[in-house]
């Protein structure tokens, strides 16, 4: 039998490894400015256009290459950075691997421009799938420039895996800004579709977050800095008061690299306990230098998850450091020191005289006496997202009462609607329910109907209601805007400000009117259904379900109009008029969907009256 193993052909090889290294445009974008700045650039400007997919130009001012290493870049683990195995524990540089460019090339149409100093005349490559295509010589400035064209041309599952301009643009932002906001020495320029997004000047850290968050920021940082043997610290952390409702804007890096930890997150966020609301996340942009050698960096490229030696420690340095900066800016009211309790040695004196141990006993306990109070009685309410999806068909009545603080505000009270045929038994039940449950009901409409006990949210039976009615609108007409004397005025950083203004025709057609200046946003017209008091709500809503869901564009209308549907739902009715009563409900059940609301919230849930019967 001949044999029938053979080496795979370079091209491939690399194609494939290009798979593992290159999973969006966004992943070139992080390739190349780790590049440009190993080559010692100063200068960094990245050109993008349609979300990469047709072009992403990168030009730096670094150190150039020469003709023999303008070829030897794009062989496969060849790199200039990495020479022993040693080298490995002691790395400054970002790549190392000499695995990013050869597959770029492999899987794009790329051209190189690079001139060294000490050259007179730059080298300029073309390569089209791992395929040579031109050399030769032009003129250009010192520095390198790479511009990838038609990236995935040869992999058409990778090319149709893409998503919208909009999102890959998101992820595109997302490695520049963590770039950026480590190199506040290097001047940065972005721009997307001929459009500038950001141009920033060589600054300090402070000055370098607000350029890239928004020019607010400035103010609302508090810097933290501790040196110690084990780790480095320094950075800012956001006052509590200016935490939000969403993630992100939480930045943690170790030797200038970015990375995700939760473990070291929960170390922050435990040094903003009791100074945030619970669902707030303090934002943080902290900077840790440890010794090279122990921490291993050697993680699959993609990947930012990286391994401490010592990360118990760096954990309780980072937390009381945290803390401290907090106290020392008055906003913490009290210094708070907490150590790990293995950390703690308890102090022993002499003077107290050792006190024999007892064991407390109830001697009239009887394990099977029942409680007086069922645990629903108390407190039970437990929070609910008003956005969170929850489609669960088998929620359990008991969960379907689990109402959010903001949900119990809404409603003025509990309504009852009794059949006639309804046994007395059946009404007493009732009334001594709702009476101990009604911290619980409130909002809750309850109807006896075809002999089975139906509870329907009258929250979020509105919900659904103004729903269909915005979308049935929206499909034939933009939603009617009412225009305000005082413009609602909401602060956006960067990021928020693209994520609007990207969706600005499908905003317009649900009824906002807005200008923009600086890191604001003058919202003048909001949609007539939104009362004014919850327009900045809705806004911030709004804001959070686009940078947060990686919306289709179908997806989008939906989104947007849920959101109204929410916010126009929070306005009180009274339930007690039976005819806005009954009007809801005819409405509820005249819409295409009536058992669930548009993000999954069961609205009505019953119990047939024998059930009933034979709990009685
Ligand atoms: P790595 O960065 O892991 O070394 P790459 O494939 O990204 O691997 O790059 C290969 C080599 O090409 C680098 O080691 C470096 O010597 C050279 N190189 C890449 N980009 C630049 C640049 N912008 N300026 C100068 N040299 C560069
Ligand atoms: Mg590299």
């Amino acid at each position: 039998m001949s044999s029938i193993i053979r080496l795979l052909p370079d091209n491939i090889a690399n194609q494939i490894a290009a798979g593992e290294v290159i999973q969006r445009p966004a992943s070139v974008v992080k390739e190349l400015l780790e590049n440009a700045i190993d080559a010692g650039a100063d200068k960094i400007h990245l050109v993008i256009r349609d979300g990469g997919r047709t072009l992403i130009q990168i030009v730096d001012n670094g150190k150039g290459m020469t003709e023999e290493d303008a070829h030897m870049c794009f062989e496969r683990h060849a790199t200039s950075k990495l020479r022993s195995s040693e080298d490995l524990f002691t790395l400054q540089t970002k790549g190392f691997r000499g695995e990013a460019l050869a597959s770029i090339a492999a899987i794009a149409h790329v051209e190189l421009i690079t001139k060294p100093a000490e050259s007179e005349l730059a080298y300029k490559i073309e390569i089209e799938g791992s395929e040579l295509k031109t050399t030769g010589v032009t003129t250009s400035s010192n520095g390198t420039t790479f511009s990838v064209k038609n990236l995935f041309y040869n992999v058409p599952a990778r090319r149709n895996f893409l998503k919208s301009d909009q999102i890959e643009n998101g992820h595109i932002s997302v490695e520049f800004e963590r770039l950026a906001l480590v190199h506040p020495e290097v001047e940065f320029n972005y721009s997307s579709n001929g459009t500038t997004l950001f141009t920033l000047k060589k600054s300090n850290l402070k000055k370098r977050i607000s350029e890239v968050l928004g020019k607010n920021y400035e103010q609302r940082l508090v810097p933290i800095e501790a040196l110690t043997d084990i780790v480095e610290i320094t950075g800012f952390v956001v006052k509590p008061e200016f935490s939000k409702k969403k993630r992100g804007d939480q930045y943690l890096f170790v030797n200038d690299r970015f990375f995700k930890d939760n473990y070291l997150n929960h170390a922050v966020t435990s040094a903003f306990e009791n100074l945030i609301a619970d669902r707030a996340f303090p934002a943080y942009f902290i900077y840790l230098k440890v010794p090279t050698q122990s921490i291993d960096v050697n993680v699959h490229p993609t990947k930012t998850e990286i391994k401490f030696e010592e990360d118990r420690a760096i954990y309780q340095i980072l937390k009381s450091t945290i803390k401290q900066a907090l106290g020392k800016f008055h906003i913490a009211p009290s210094l708070d020191f907490s150590l790990n309790p293995e950390f703690e040695i308890p102090s022993f004196s002499q003077r107290n005289e050792a006190i024999q141990p007892v064991i407390d006993t109830n001697p009239n306990y009887n394990p099977f006496q029942s409680k007086v109070n069922s645990s629903r009685n108390t407190n039970t309410i437990t929070r609910m997202s008003g956005f969170g999806r929850e489609s669960d068909n088998k929620m359990a009545i008991d969960n379907f009462f689990e109402l959010s603080k903001e949900e119990l505000d809404q409603f003025p009270g509990v309504d009852l609607e009794i059949e006639s045929n309804t046994t007395a038994a059946q009404v007493e039940l009732f009334h001594t329910e709702i009476n101990i449950q009604q911290h619980l009901f409130t909002g809750v409409h309850i109807i006896l109907m075809h002999h089975e006990l139906t509870i329907i949210h009258a929250n979020r039976a509105r919900q659904r209601v103004i729903y269909e009615q915005l979308m049935h609108t929206f499909m034939l007409q933009p939603i009617a805007s009412q225009q305000l004397l005082f413009p609602i005025e909401k602060e956006v950083d960067k990021k928020e400000l693209i994520i609007w203004e990207s969706n600005k025709s499908s905003l317009e057609r649900i009824g906002f009117n807005w200008t923009i200046s600086e890191d604001q946003l003058n919202v003048f017209g909001i949609p007539t259904c939104v009362r004014e008091v919850e327009a900045l709500n809705c806004i911030d809503e709004i804001i959070i379900q686009l940078s947060q869901n990686e919306l289709h564009p179908g997806e989008i209308a939906h989104t947007l109009i849920n959101t109204l549907a929410f916010s126009a739902s929070r306005t009180k009715i009274n339930l007690f008029e039976t005819e806005i009563r009954s009007e809801l409900i005819h409405q509820l059940f005249q819409c295409k969907e009536h058992t669930f609301t548009p993000n999954g919230l069961k609205i009505i849930t019953s119990l047939p009256t024998e059930e009933l019967n034979a709990r009685l």
